[in-house]
């Protein structure tokens, strides 16, 4: 299973910024996950938590499009900043939903102008209150589409989204491999996966996609949980499992902000843990543009790593927790 994970996120950096591990006690690589601030005071959290965050030495940073496409100028704006006042390497979502071929080529010649060489191309989701998605008449119909059109723009570095427990309207599981296979295959070059709270339900699904064949790296998408019923919300629209133990640690929670912060952050940390005693080295935050949670969680895995560097197997099992 480790030979297959370490496969997965094959892409080996050199030595991360502000660690002095060796490959041999591979530092875990991280990029994270921002959406486009709303507001000026958001806009200035934002910017704050991404500068704090530079000093981990990201892989990259990316900003998410609204739903329907709605944030098409605060998404660029978000970029464009990132790529102008940090030392980030920024990657704009790009989403299907509500616009032709040729709107969305336009917005991808921008980025590429503006510098910006990563993406991630995503279908996206109907807009709240219609009944299901319907591909623009004159717009690509699918992610695979999208990924196909963007390297006709340019040759930008693209991720597309996976599925580890299946995406909602996948027809079944084989169908929603294939479709990453194709997302792949039009030029992808890696693939983040949808929060999840039980890590063997990504160790199956990365199995399950080198059986089929798919060899490019499978990042996990973490996502520390500061908000509880939000976050059940959201689960429920994707179908991700919310495991009863994880309802029980969070049960009464809500109102205690002291408590619920270093939840947060040892539910995550034992998540990563467990993933990278089996191999796993890369990992895909999910921000919620919030700084603090985020570097004690990346802090804690770096220190693992290290401390597995110093003192061998034994401290993968402690790690492990579960092995
Ligand atoms: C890492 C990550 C980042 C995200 N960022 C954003 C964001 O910034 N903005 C946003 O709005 N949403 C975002 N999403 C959510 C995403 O848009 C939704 O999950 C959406 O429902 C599916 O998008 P997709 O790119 O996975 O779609 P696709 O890969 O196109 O697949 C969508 C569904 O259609 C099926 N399918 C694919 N091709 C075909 C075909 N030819 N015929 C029939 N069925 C087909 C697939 O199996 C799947 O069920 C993100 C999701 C992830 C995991």
């Amino acid at each position: 299973m480790a030979d297959v994970i370490r496969n997965a996120t094959a892409l080996r950096r050199p030595t991360q910024v502000g660690t002095t591990l060796t490959p041999a006690g591979a530092a875990p690589g991280f990029s994270f996950e921002f959406f486009p601030p709303a507001s000026p005071a958001a806009e200035e959290r934002f910017r704050d938590s991404a500068r704090r965050l530079a000093a981990l030495g990201p892989d990259f940073v990316s900003v998410t499009y609204g739903a329907g496409g709605t944030t098409q100028e605060r998404t660029f704006k978000a970029i464009d900043w990132v790529r102008r006042e940090t030392e980030l390497e920024p990657a704009a979502h790009l989403t299907c939903v509500g616009a032709s071929r040729d709107q969305i080529d336009e917005i991808a010649r921008g980025y590429w102008a503006a510098g910006v060489r990563r993406l991630v191309a995503l279908r996206g989701d109907a807009p709240q209150g219609s009944s299901g998605y319907v591909p623009h008449p004159e717009g690509y119909a699918y992610a695979a589409d999208l990924v196909a059109g963007l390297k006709k723009v340019a040759d930008f570095d693209i991720s597309v989204s996976a599925y580890p427990e299946v995406h909602p309207e996948a027809r079944d599981a084989a169908a929603d491999l294939d479709n990453l296979k194709r997302k792949l295959d039009a030029g992808a070059s890696r693939a983040i996966t949808q929060f999840f709270f039980d890590p063997d339900d990504f160790l199956r699904f990365v199995d399950k996609a080198r059986a089929a064949g798919i060899t490019a790296p499978i990042i996990p998408g973490v996502l520390p949980i500061v908000n509880f019923e939000r976050t059940r919300l959201m689960a429920e629209s994707c179908k991700a499992a919310l495991p009863q133990w994880l309802v029980e640690l969070y049960a009464d929670l809500e109102a205690d902000n002291e408590v619920r912060f270093p939840v947060a952050v040892s539910v995550a940390a034992e998540l990563c843990r467990y993933l990278m005693a089996r191999g796993v080295e890369d990992f895909h935050i999910y921000t919620l543009n919030r700084a603090d949670m985020t570097a004690a969680l990346c802090r804690l895995l770096r220190n693992d790593a290290r401390c597995r560097q110093v003192l061998g197997d034994d401290v993968k099992l402690a790690a492990g927790g579960r092995a």
